[in-house]
């Protein structure tokens, strides 16, 4: 039998959490509104109105595109989509066309595989972010459509991947990283029931030993992870028993019924639409600074742009990578942050033993005020004692007292069992006291016995 591979690549809106809508001041929290009270002419698309774009969402995209390793365009224009939907008023959707926010980006995701056990890698391209506004809602009933335009004007951020991706468990897990990339940037609630988080799956199949990808097919109406899963696994083996009956596969779109557990023919391809997309007229271009986005870039937390924060910070590379916690990375950078004059590889020394910025602030600060030796430092972190530190003097006379005391043990030392020297310390920190720390009684116990 002919195996077969499957192909998915992934069109994803987002829906970003903005204090107003994109191009106007309605508040951009609809949700259990009564219909059409969060609107004005504006976004109800009257004649005459002017639109002004809304720099939050410029901020969120761009940070969404850094943080999935894409190429900033510096400069960006809002293009005009031209339409006729009844959910659209205007009869056009702004949108980006030509210069999108960014392009060209690369996730690495890791998931543990069905077993929970195997660690699976891959890597999906990311092929453009751009920012659009979103529609309003059709309500079909029974005898009419009604339609509700509070939607209308809301901010959006659509993410097209490239076609990488190779099964259900695959979409299922960069979906996941996805969510937890814009949760954690705080650009958007990302919850995929309630509309925030929206994907179209565009699958193929085709023979193993085949280059070229087969036809893609559009699959619509997927509206939590259970159901994305779902709907790919049925469609990949649709299409499997499309092929193997000897048929063709066409482009169409389908959508996912969660009833029936299959998808259903929406519509077959007819040629593409013609957008007829222009510069949108009625706003400037965005024009950004290298400072701003790489200020942007400095914020937004991920593990790969925390270290290489890290190594600005004056943390050698090879030690950048012991930090493979993000919470630790974050503590790393945020303490440097805090404390410039701290040394960083003291700092990543006892970053494992914190995970709150102010106690190991604390903490440096109690050992570079008492000049702590690391032996010091230990034992003021064990017990919270902050050790006595030794006079130079005082512990060079515990030593000499010890050598005079013990002259067949400092012979047997001379004659070579090096060993003894636990002996001798542990002799000297009995005679001085609890403050004398062992590497420096070391030393002088070295420094005199050389004599
Ligand atoms: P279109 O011109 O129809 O918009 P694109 O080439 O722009 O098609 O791709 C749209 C989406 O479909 C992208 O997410 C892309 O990764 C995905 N895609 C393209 N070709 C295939 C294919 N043969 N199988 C699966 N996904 C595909
Ligand atoms: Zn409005
Ligand atoms: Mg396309």
């Amino acid at each position: 039998m002919t195996e077969y591979i499957p192909t998915i690549g992934l069109e994803i809106h987002v829906q970003l959490s903005t204090k107003s809508k994109m191009f106007c001041r309605c508040d951009n929290n609809a949700e259990g509104k009564e219909p059409n009270t969060v609107v004005c002419p504006l976004c109800m698309g009257f004649p005459g109105v002017l639109p002004v774009g809304n720099a939050t969402a410029v901020e969120y995209g761009v940070k969404t595109a850094l943080a999935l390793g894409c190429a900033i365009n510096k400069f960006q224009r809002f293009d005009r989509k031209n339409y006729f939907y009844p959910d659209l008023p205007k009869a056009y959707q702004i949108s980006q066309f030509f210069f999108p926010v960014g392009e060209h980006g690369s996730v690495a995701i890791d998931y543990l595989g069905l077993d929970r056990k195997t660690k699976k890698e891959f890597k999906v391209g990311i092929n453009r972010i751009h920012l659009e506004e979103d529609a309003g809602k059709l309500i079909h009933t029974k005898d009419a459509t009604l339609v509700d335009f509070n939607r209308c004007g809301t901010p959006l951020m659509e993410i097209v991947t490239e076609p990488d991706i190779n099964s259900p468990e695959e979409a299922k897990a960069f979906m996941q990283e996805l969510q937890r990339v814009v949760r954690s940037l705080g650009v958007s609630f990302a919850d995929m029931e309630k509309g925030h988080l929206r994907v179209d799956a565009n699958v193929s199949v085709r023979p193993k030993g085949q280059k070229e990808l087969g036809a893609k097919i559009e699959v619509k109406n997927m509206n939590s992870f259970k159901f994305m899963e779902q709907a790919l696994k049925f469609e990949i083996e649709r299409q499997i028993k499309v092929l193997e009956a000897g048929e063709k596969l066409q482009q169409e779109t389908r959508g996912w019924d969660s009833k029936s557990g299959t998808t259903i023919l929406q519509r077959v391809k007819e040629g593409s639409i013609d957008y007829r997309y222009f510069p949108e007229p009625d706003l400037p271009p965005v024009v950004l600074t290298d400072d701003q986005i790489s200020q942007w870039q400095n914020s937004i937390g991920l593990p790969s742009t925390l270290r290489a924060t890290a190594e600005r910070k004056g943390l050698p590379y090879s030690r950048v990578f012991e930090l493979q916690d993000k919470d630790k990375l974050m503590l790393f950078v945020g303490v440097m942050h805090m404390r410039v004059e701290l040394n960083p590889i003291q700092v990543a020394n006892w970053i494992e033993k914190f995970d709150n910025e102010e106690k190991l602030i604390e903490f440096m600060d109690v050992v570079g005020k008492h000049n702590l030796s690391p032996a010091a430092a230990q034992k003021y972190w064990e017990t919270g004692q902050i050790p006595k530190v030794m006079d130079e003097a005082v512990l060079k006379q515990a030593v000499e007292q010890v050598l005079t005391n013990n002259p067949d043990v400092v012979a047997r030392y001379k004659a070579g069992e090096t060993k003894l020297i636990g002996f001798l310390i542990g002799q000297v920190i009995k005679q001085a006291g609890s403050g004398a720390d062992p590497a420096s009684v070391a030393a002088q116990l070295n420094k005199l016995l050389a004599q």
